[in-house]
């Protein structure tokens, strides 16, 4: 499948992608992993993106596009990909349909993650992630905790909180996605491709998601 997933930071975005590829071997391409991986190896590129990651603000498009572009030509995408964080904002979304069309690859849905805002904030809270690069396992301080000793159960490497889970940070995300991300639920719904799924439960929000590609 080939797959947009669209929502708030805590919407669930992360973790319903990672279910999917489970379900046909399509991959999960997170802007959010890539970059934080790129800080944590001290790549040039994540010596650019981690001041804006910090303050909760958006990396440049341009930082991103080159990101996409590189990405949605890796021979692992050929089985379909699942974007999760990607696009963010109306020109990223309108570079990638340039960049699909010269691809040749067509979108099979654009899925919005529509959760109460209540839900969004205590998740972000309480989340903590695989420090592992290669991981990033999402754990839950109340409901999937890591082992005893903070360790993630996949990989054994250190469960932290991330930098920009800060209070201040999160509002900072929260008021970005409203001002930056949100308007492209209108610009998918205006291209027909948009489904809107209203769960907190992600099991829930999968078989929606494959229900309705199998309807197409
Ligand atoms: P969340 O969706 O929980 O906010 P992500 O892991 O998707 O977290 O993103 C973390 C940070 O990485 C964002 O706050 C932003 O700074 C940067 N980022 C990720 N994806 C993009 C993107 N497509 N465009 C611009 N910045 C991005």
């Amino acid at each position: 499948m080939r797959v947009i997933l669209l929502g708030a930071p805590g919407a669930g975005k992360g973790t319903v992608a990672k279910l999917l590829t489970d379900y046909d071997g399509s991959v999960q391409i997170s802007t959010g992993d890539i970059l934080r991986g790129a800080v944590k190896a001290g790549t040039e590129l994540g010596k650019k993106a981690q001041g804006y990651m910090e303050r909760g603000e958006l990396v440049p498009d341009s930082l991103i596009m080159e990101i996409m572009e590189a990405r949605l030509q890796e021979p692992d995408c050929k089985k379909g990909f699942i974007l999760d964080g990607f696009p963010r904002t109306v020109p990223q979304a309108d570079a990638l349909k340039k960049l699909l069309q010269k691809l040749k690859l067509k979108l099979d849905l654009v899925v919005n993650l529509d959760v109460p805002k209540e839900v969004v904030l205590d998740r972000l809270t309480t989340r903590r992630t695989c420090s592992n690069a290669d991981c990033q396992e999402i754990y839950n301080i109340k409901s999937k905790p890591p082992t005893a000793d903070g360790k993630c159960k996949k990989c054994g490497s250190k469960v932290v909180q991330r930098a920009d889970e800060t209070e201040e940070a999160i509002t900072q995300r929260l008021l970005t996605y409203n001002e930056k991300t949100a308007p492209l639920i209108d610009y998918y719904k205006k291209e027909g491709s948009l489904k809107t799924i209203s769960s907190i439960s992600s099991q829930e929000i999968v078989s929606g998601i494959t229900a309705a590609i199998k309807g197409k």
